[in-house]
């Protein structure tokens, strides 16, 4: 028979840590932490295979599960010394979930399971507290009642409100035993005209339901949600965790808290904890009461103050990482609740990595594993510009002040509710999500949104947890946000700002600030040159940049590129002072004129390229020839249109003839130059073969620039790149017409100047024959773009249309344009270097189009032996770690290079 159910308690445990997809997270950490002797209260874990039979027989149980539970709640009641059910000593538990990762407030947990109105009596006698154990048995209803019997929490709550208001008192505790027996009745006669049925008063019927209802919440709407954005499968599963009560709502030598390791918003290392004495945890997460700083904890118990840290510095040894801890004093005794692998920052995740390595906690390989790559990407979140805040602040614009929960600032419009914020961001607004409280129904608005604010709540109340894994600037506990969900509007120091209006926020200090504050750039951080320094020492694969200016250049090689793998130089053209000359040669009616026009744009190309080396002295630049079909060079259809209409306003009016024979000069180019499929036309080396002086142009700007940088003392690599190229003959008429012009203007200049000329792999048919391509071709670089395109025939311009319909079915896996598909294009790939390299054994390979920032994309083009990527410059960092965790994952593989 499976065994379904494993125990811990009394310093010995079933599970542990390694048994992570059996019994979740929070159930095999409780195990590991039992067998460390750290307090734990006694209980057992229900595993996901448990769930799975369960999920898969219809909501059944599986055989021997019930027997199993039952002998571990015998064994639980030994350990706690109590009795489920007993009217003098009577066991209460908590049911809660568990994934194998962490989802934070995703699903459910059940409170206080056990009381019945004989089991209160009994709670209420042992704890000589007749107010505790109603509250105790208050909260129980209510959770079970939401939870398990799926009533709306405000039902309840309106009775609670009502209560407190017809006291005259302000705050949960000061609602008096008598008024608690009171609401109890009212929750339980509520549950029954409900549900048609009278609450539950069979602790096992309890336990039997409750447990039930955690498996089930894997499929709450919120779970799904989170899973979805976090990529975890659903078969997957949860554990269920029961485990003793124990309270930190017995007087003031109780409390509850939620402590990390580490300050997981920059990752310093200090306690970075809050308490809330006299409470329940679910006060502390759920965001209900604003938790006291730790050092509250401090002065009231000094001593399981010191044991915390003790324990805390102990945990975060064992696991070798940040961690975010659960704890409750019960009067006077400590207990852990959960530990887990701290949510952090991208700027925290970073800092401890490198913190643990310096400690000796870590070494750099697994340091180096740590951090997902693409939260890199967090690290160049903006901030608020600190003069312009300044300014804001100084013109009295502060709205209020709350706890900064996740840093970065934020910019948009408020909206008080997610499906708003999600519908605004999908039409493309900025939004910045205002919510009274802190609550797991949001994710998915606080996905959308830019940044978050809630009224109350704590630093560590799962939904800034959730902003901090996210990545999302957000404010928690602004206090004096009165926000009035209804009208859809807060007001603040008198001031009404409602739905739609802009706001900014700081999440490094908390301020919420009328209007836009402008945003820039997030300042230098030291630790992360250190840790992408250790990840260019292990990988082997380079990394380059995409960048079209000198400012580019340079922004690239701030950030680490080992040189440019791609100038698109069509974007040179582009320029206001250059487009009319461009204009001019494309509309030019003979060669003398496109050719006196290609002389005034020359020393514009050849200054860029000038600018460009300068700034990658030393490193290879590759510089592509004109891609685009002429006609994107003449007009926007915006532009067209007015053209049209211009032209037949003229015409009606029979006003000025001479702008009426040039409108229709351009119009009939225009029309000439349309093509019916423009990616698929005159666009690439197909141009560079009709129009042979465009690419003499390029090639003379490039050589002299190289030329002038030379004798300036600047040590060039210039890589000239064929676009396009399908064909040997393509090839080799292209190669040879600008070694042609390359040599020519060296021997004029009398520089000596070395330079290569290569292509790019984009067509198919160039990957098939990649062999004969190479024979004159001196390097390659996949555009994998176009090689996407074209192998998928998904037109780039145009898949959006269909796309999003095809990831919703599970058509495709992802966007193919993001992240390289490994299977056809990436097949493609393989057979290019290999046939190309069997040409050029040599032959560098590199990859130029979006994918060569992605994760993913990156590990692939190490595995085939890419000799760098190119990436735009902010991704430069993520292609850095990636290409080091692709190269030490394959080491750590069975049978892995160990080059
Ligand atoms: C490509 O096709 O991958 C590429 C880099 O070129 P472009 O995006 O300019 O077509
Ligand atoms: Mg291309």
């Amino acid at each position: 028979m499976d065994k379904y159910v494993y125990s811990f308690g009394r310093g010995k445990a079933e599970g542990s840590s390694l048994m992570r997809n059996l019994l979740g997270g929070k159930g095999c950490e409780l195990a590991e932490m039992t067998n460390l002797g750290i307090p734990v209260p006694p209980g057992f874990t229900i595993t996901t295979q448990a769930w799975a039979h369960y999920t898969r027989a219809g909501r059944q149980w599986p055989e021997g599960l019930e027997a199993q539970v039952v002998d571990a709640l015998a064994r639980l009641e030994t350990d706690a010394g109590l009795i489920f059910g007993d009217p003098q000593r009577p066991l209460l538990v908590s049911v809660r979930s568990g994934a194998r990762v962490s989802m934070p407030g995703m699903m459910e947990t059940v409170l206080n399971l056990g009381l019945t109105d004989k089991t209160v009596e009994g709670l209420a006698a042992r704890t000589s507290n007749e107010r505790f154990a109603w509250d105790c048995y208050r909260r129980f209803v209510t959770m079970f009642g939401t939870v398990v019997l799926g009533i709306r929490r405000e039902a309840f709550d309106e009775h609670l409100e009502a209560a407190k208001r017809r006291l005259g008192v302000e705050s949960d505790p000061e609602v008096p035993a008598g008024e608690l027996r009171k609401l109890v009745q009212t929750y339980k006669e509520l549950v029954a005209s409900r549900t048609g049925a009278p609450f539950p008063q069979d602790p096992r019927e309890q336990l039997r339901l409750a447990i039930n209802a955690v498996f089930d919440s894997w499929f709450a709407k919120k779970a799904v949600e989170y899973r979805r954005i976090h990529d975890i499968p659903a078969e997957w599963g949860t554990a269920v965790t029961v485990m003793a009560m124990v309270f930190g709502n017995l007087g003031e030598t109780s409390g509850t808290g939620v402590g990390f390791t580490r300050d997981p918003r920059t990752g310093e290392p200090r306690f970075y904890a809050e308490f809330l004495p006299n409470a329940q945890g679910e006060d502390v997460v759920a965001g209900i009461r604003t938790p006291l700083r730790i050092e509250a904890l401090r002065e009231r118990m000094p001593e399981i103050y010191d044991q915390l840290l003790a324990i805390a510095g102990r945990l975060e040894r064992h696991y070798k990482d940040m961690q975010d801890i659960e704890f409750t004093v019960q009067e006077g005794t400590l207990y852990v609740l959960q530990t887990r692998a701290g949510k952090r920052s991208a700027r925290a995740a970073v800092r401890v990595a490198v913190d643990l390595v310096r400690e000796h906690v870590l070494d750099q390989h697994t340091a180096l594993m740590r951090v997902p790559p693409r939260e890199l990407a967090g690290l160049f979140v903006p901030v608020l510009d600190p003069e312009a805040k300044r300014r804001a602040l100084a013109e009295g614009r502060l709205l209020a002040r709350g706890l900064p929960a996740s840093p970065g600032g934020a910019v948009g419009h408020v909206v008080f509710d997610a499906d708003r914020a999600v519908e605004l961001a999908r039409n493309g607004q900025d939004v910045i999500l205002v919510r009274p409280e802190t609550s797991p129904e949001d994710v998915a608005g606080m996905y959308a949104a830019r940044g978050i604010v809630t009224a109350r709540g704590g630093r560590t109340s799962h939904a800034a947890v959730v902003a901090v894994g996210m990545g999302k600037s957000c404010v928690v506990g602004a206090g004096d946000l009165a926000v009035d969900e209804g009208r859809r509007l807060f007001e603040v120091g008198g001031r009404i700002i409602r739905e739609g209006e802009l706001i900014s926020i700081d999440g490094e200090t908390g301020e919420v600030i009328a209007d836009a504050v402008k945003l820039v750039e997030p300042p230098p951080f030291p630790e992360l040159e250190v840790y992408l320094g250790w990840a260019d020492r292990y990988r082997t694969l380079g990394v380059r940049a995409n960048a079209d200016t000198p400012a580019d250049a340079r922004r690239a090689r701030a950030f680490g590129a080992e040189g440019i793998g791609l100038v698109r130089t069509e974007h040179m053209f582009f320029q206001p002072e250059r487009l009319p000359i461009m204009r001019e040669m494309i509309m030019a009616g003979d060669t003398a004129a496109r050719r006196a026009a290609l002389a005034r744009l020359q020393p514009f190309q050849r200054d860029d390229f000038l600018g460009i080396f300068q700034a990658m002295d030393g490193l290879p630049v590759t510089i592509r020839l004109l891609d685009p079909p002429l006609h994107e060079f003449l007009t926007t259809p915006r532009e067209y249109r007015e053209m049209i209409e211009e032209r037949a306003r003229l015409d009606a009016l029979g006003m000025n003839p001479e702008r009426q024979r040039q409108l229709d000069q351009r119009i009939a180019k225009i029309e000439a130059l349309r093509e019916a499929n423009p990616m698929l036309g005159h666009r690439g080396c197909r141009l560079g073969i009709t129009h042979p002086e465009i690419y003499g142009m390029q090639v003379r700007a490039i050589v002299e620039a190289a030329c002038m940088a030379t004798e300036q003392g600047i040590r060039v690599e210039p890589e000239i790149m064929i676009p396009l190229t399908g064909t040997t003959a393509e090839m080799q008429a292209t190669y040879e017409q600008t070694k042609r012009i390359a040599d020519g203007v060296i021997a004029e200049m009398g520089v000596p100047v070395r330079y290569s000329i290569g292509t790019m792999i984009e067509v198919p048919r160039a990957a098939l024959i990649a062999d004969r391509i190479a024979e004159h071709a001196e390097f390659f670089s996949f555009g994998t773009n176009d090689l996407t395109q074209l192998t998928f025939g998904f037109s780039r311009d145009d898949v959006a249309r269909f796309l999003p319909d095809y990831l919703q079915k599970g058509l495709l896996p992802h966007d193919p344009f993001s992240v390289l598909d490994q299977e056809g294009v990436g097949e493609l790939i393989r057979i290019g270097i290999e046939r190309g390299r069997r040409t050029r054994p040599d032959l560098k390979v590199g990859i130029c189009g979006e994918h060569g920032g992605e994760p993913a994309s990156v590990e692939f083009c190490h595995r085939v032996r890419m000799s760098y990527v190119s990436c735009s410059p902010p991704l430069i960092p993520i292609a850095r770690l990636a290409a080091a965790q692709a190269r030490l994952r394959e080491r750590a593989a069975p049978g892995g290079a160990h080059a």
